[in-house]
Formats: structure tokens, C-alpha cells, sequence
């Protein structure tokens, strides 16, 4: 990892990020962001009470990417606010204890509702729905289409005008989204990165759409992780240097061979684990207690692995790389 400062309005692409991988793909997308970037858009500094914003494609992510990092802002006193763009409604039981559960197989929706509602008091937050349909995860060969009116099928720039409306009243200085590729390719989490990055482009857009508020140029945008190959090569290292069972050693190879993105911030997050775990869990629906997030304990990730992961993507403020605080350089 390369350490440096950049000049503001520019991506920090001495990073180690490939060019490939700032290009987007998305043809609207890449014609509005290429029309200047208003690096000139003045960006708060020093402010009263820090505020971030995450946007997120269903109920439960939330719980599962960056929880910690949102309880830990929580508890120090800034302003978190998680955009929720659908309401799951497509979703699976993915909990073998409630595949029969009457409740959840009559109107998921609304449990998921009051899922999220649980998990949003655990984390402290505040939390809004954009109200869009979710699309599904399309399965089989061919891959069937996605259904009418879904979000993703919804033109990125039509679905982020309500994005941009929040952005411009909730004025955060941080945002969080998916990479490019959704984090794990499914369409909604790939169109909330769409409708992000558009929002943090055209928020600060004075030209764009002022019914929809004053412009407002949050300071940075940044991509989460969700387990880096270095994080399970962390823990299969600590396991075994402690003579401990890797639940996750017929996967390493996997990951081992996956490429790894430049981490550029790392938030440790080892006092709010046990949060996020009650966050996750509140979403009981979606998350097997005995599954894949909590195959490895807590005591074992403070010591192998504390921290929550993103990427920096664009910042509109001079940076200094890698750093530990997503609110570096706008804080007092
Ligand atoms: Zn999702």
C-alpha cells in the first residue's frame, strides 16, 4: 500500500486501484461522471456532528456490511443514517429454524419490516426506505429475465433522484455504497452502487434538479469489503499458529486466489462485534445462527482481525492513504 495525499476532486488512483477498475461500466453513469466532478463544490469541515450515510440494497445489509463500523460512529456521537433501497421482498428464508414459520412464508415483506425496525434500534441508527420493489436474484441457464418494475430494471439516474433528495436534506459528509461489481453480483446490490455514485455526483450538481434541494458535496464516498481474502487468511493463520479447526479450510484456496482490493481504510471495530452479531441475528429470517457469520468466534477475530474494510473511491478532500477513520480530514 502506497502512502500519499491527493489533490481534491481526483480519485485516488495511486492506490493500487487499476484504471480498469474506476472506469465504470454503466454508459449513463460514465457520461454523468465524467462532466467535471464538481471538484470546486465547497465540502463541510470541522463540523458539529459528523454524518454518514450507507446505502444499502435490502434489509440486513446493513447488519452484515459495516455494522460495527455504524455502532462505533453511533457510540461516537455522529449521525448514521442507512439507506434501505427495496424491502427485500424477494428474499428467501434462509434460516432453516423458519422455513415453516407461517408468519414469515405469509408476507415476508413485513417481516422483514420488523426485522429491520429491531435491527435498527440495536445499531442506533437512523434508517429510510426508498421504497423501490427488489428484483431477485436471478437463477438458472439461461438466467431468466427480472421482473417488471423491479429496481434494478428502473433507469439508475430515474431510481437516484430520491437518493439525491436525501443526500441534499441529510447533508452527510461520508457515504458508503457496493463496488461496481455489487460486492456479489446481484442486480440490486449493482444498481445501489449505480444510484450512490449518481447521488454523490449530482447532489453536489448545482445544475441538477434544485427542486430536489440545495446542492450538497459530500466529502467522500467510499466502497465497504465484505471479507477480503486477506481477512480469511488472517483468521486460517491465527487458527492454525493456535492448533484451532478452520471451519473455512476447504474454501481457502478460494480465497486465497481471489484478488484483493485495495483496502484504503481500515475502521477496528473489535468493541462492536457482539453488536453486530444482535443486528445481524435480529434479522432472523435471513441470517442461519449457525451459518457462515458466525462460524468463527469473536475472541478470535479481535485478535486475527478487528477491523471493517473499505476502499476510498472518490473525496473531494486531500486524503493521506491508508487510513483508520472514515471521517479523515473532515473532522476537528
Ligand atoms: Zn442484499
Amino acid at each position: 500500500m502506497t502512502t500519499g495525499r491527493y489533490r481534491a476532486g481526483v480519485a485516488p488512483e495511486d492506490t493500487g486501484v487499476p484504471k480498469a477498475a474506476l472506469a465504470p461500466s454503466d454508459e449513463t453513469f460514465k457520461a454523468l461522471l465524467n462532466h467535471g466532478g464538481h471538484p470546486e463544490a465547497e465540502v463541510e469541515k470541522n463540523p458539529c456532528r459528523l454524518r454518514l450515510m450507507a446505502v444499502h440494497a435490502h434489509p440486513d445489509d446493513e447488519s452484515s456490511k459495516g455494522a460495527g463500523t455504524m455502532a462505533r460512529y453511533v457510540d461516537e456521537g455522529a449521525e448514521v443514517t442507512v439507506v434501505t433501497c427495496t424491502g427485500g421482498e424477494r428474499g428467501d428464508i434462509l434460516n432453516p429454524r423458519l422455513k415453516d414459520d407461517p408468519e414469515a412464508n405469509a408476507d415476508l415483506s413485513a417481516v422483514r419490516h420488523r426485522e429491520m425496525d429491531r435491527a435498527r434500534e440495536i445499531l442506533g441508527i437512523n434508517q429510510v426506505w426508498l421504497g423501490y420493489v427488489d428484483s431477485g436474484l436471478p437463477e438458472g441457464d439461461p438466467l431468466p429475465a427480472l421482473p417488471d418494475g423491479c429496481f434494478a430494471l428502473i433507469d439508475p439516474e430515474e431510481a437516484a433522484r430520491p437518493l439525491v433528495k436525501l443526500v441534499r436534506e441529510l447533508r452527510p459528509h461520508v457515504m458508503l455504497t457496493y463496488d461496481e461489481n455489487g460486492g456479489y453480483p446481484h442486480p440490486d446490490h449493482i444498481h445501489s452502487h449505480r444510484i450512490s455514485m449518481l447521488a454523490y455526483e449530482l447532489a453536489a450538481d448545482p445544475s441538477y434538479m434544485p427542486e430536489l434541494g440545495e446542492p450538497w458535496a459530500v466529502a467522500k464516498i467510499y466502497y465497504q469489503l465484505l471479507f477480503p481474502p486477506a481477512q480469511m487468511i488472517a483468521y486460517a493463520r491465527y487458527m492454525r499458529k493456535h492448533g484451532l479447526d478452520n471451519p473455512f479450510e476447504a474454501q481457502m484456496e478460494y480465497f486465497e486466489g481471489l484478488d484483493q482490493r485495495p483496502i484504503t481504510t481500515r475502521v477496528n471495530v473489535s468493541r462492536y462485534l457482539d453488536v453486530r452479531d444482535a443486528a445481524l441475528l435480529a434479522h432472523a429470517t435471513q441470517v442461519d445462527p449457525d451459518g457462515f457469520f458466525f462460524a468463527v468466534s469473536n475472541e478470535i477475530k479481535r485478535e486475527a482481525w478487528p477491523t471493517e474494510d473499505f476502499q476510498l473511491r472518490h473525496s473531494r478532500i486531500g486524503v493521506t492513504l491508508p487510513e483508520s477513520d472514515l471521517f479523515e480530514g473532515i473532522r476537528q
